[in-house]
C-alpha cells in the first residue's frame, strides 16, 4: 500500500463546454475525475499525463456534470460514485450511491460526503480534509451560488452554511467559471466591501489572461460572497432595499438575493 502525502496529489482543471471545470485528481500515475460532463477532454488529459482513471465522482445529475460518465467507465473500468438521491446514467456500469456520513477512499485520500440540496434535490459534495479541498459542484461558486432548480432557499442556505463551517483554508473546487459575473453582482449588493473590491480586481486580471479564478478559499468566500453573508448588515440592507420586508429573516434575505441575481 503506497503512502500518500498531501503534496503529491495534484488537482488540475479540465476545461469543458463554455465554462465548466472537470476536476482531475492525480497521484503516482493514478487519477480520479469529478463531474465529467464530457469524456473527450478527460481522455485527452489522461493521455497527456499518462494517467490511469480509477474513480469517477459525481455531485449531481445535470448533463454537463454526467455526460461523460458512461463512456469513461466503459473505457477504463473506473469506480463510479454518485449521489444516492439522484439517478445518474452510467451505461449499465455499477455505481456506489453516497449520502451524508459516507466516506470513500480515492487515490489513498479519504473523502467525506456532504448532502447539499438546493441546486438539485440530491446534490452532494466531496470534502477531502487532508487536502483542504472541497468539490462542491454547482452549490457554492466563487463569489456566488448555484441556481435553485429543485430546492428551496432555506435548503440552499442550510447547505451553504454547512460548507461554511469547514476550515477557512479549504480550497473551493466548484464546477464553473462564473466568478466575474458573480463578483459584479456581489459588488451591487456590497459596493463598500474592500475585500470584495480587491478580489474583483484580482479576478479580472486573472481572466484577462484566461487563468482560472477557481479554486478560491472558504475564507475568501466568507469575506466576499453575499450568499454566505446574509447576516451582515450591509447585505441585509441591500436585500431590504430590493424587497421591503426581506430583512425579516436570514432565509428571506437569501431568497431575495438569489432572485435578484437571476435577473441581474
Ligand atoms: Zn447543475
Ligand atoms: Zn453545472
Amino acid at each position: 500500500m503506497p503512502t500518500t502525502t498531501v503534496a503529491e496529489i495534484t488537482i488540475d482543471p479540465v476545461p469543458a463546454f463554455r465554462d465548466n471545470y472537470l476536476w482531475l485528481l492525480s497521484y503516482a500515475g493514478r487519477a480520479a475525475i469529478v463531474d465529467p460532463g464530457d469524456a473527450a477532454p478527460v481522455f485527452a488529459a489522461l493521455a497527456a499525463r499518462s494517467l490511469t482513471l480509477e474513480a469517477i465522482l459525481v455531485t449531481h445529475h445535470h448533463a454537463d456534470h454526467t455526460g461523460g460518465v458512461a463512456e469513461l467507465a466503459r473505457a477504463t473500468g473506473a469506480a463510479i460514485f454518485t449521489p444516492a438521491g439522484e439517478s445518474i446514467a452510467t451505461g449499465g456500469a455499477p455505481a456506489r450511491a453516497l449520502c451524508e456520513g459516507d466516506a470513500i477512499e480515492v487515490l489513498g485520500q479519504r473523502l467525506q460526503v456532504l448532502d447539499v440540496p438546493g441546486h438539485t434535490a440530491g446534490h452532494i459534495a466531496y470534502c477531502a480534509p487532508a487536502l483542504r479541498a472541497l468539490f462542491c459542484g454547482d452549490t457554492l461558486f466563487a463569489g456566488g451560488c448555484g441556481r435553485l432548480f429543485e430546492g428551496t432557499p432555506a435548503q440552499m442556505l442550510a447547505s451553504l452554511r454547512k460548507l461554511a463551517t469547514l476550515p477557512g483554508d479549504t480550497r473551493i473546487y466548484c464546477a464553473h467559471e462564473y466568478t466575474l459575473s458573480n463578483l459584479r453582482f456581489a459588488l451591487a449588493v456590497e459596493p463598500d466591501n474592500l475585500h470584495l473590491q480587491q478580489r474583483s480586481e484580482r479576478c479580472s486580471q486573472l481572466r484577462a489572461r484566461q487563468v482560472p479564478t477557481v479554486p478560491s478559499t472558504l475564507a475568501e468566500e466568507r469575506e466576499t460572497n453575499p450568499f454566505l453573508r446574509v447576516t451582515e448588515a450591509p447585505v441585509r440592507r441591500a436585500a431590504e432595499q430590493r424587497t421591503p420586508g426581506a430583512a425579516a429573516s436570514d432565509e428571506s434575505v437569501f431568497a431575495v438575493l438569489r432572485a435578484w441575481k437571476n435577473v441581474f
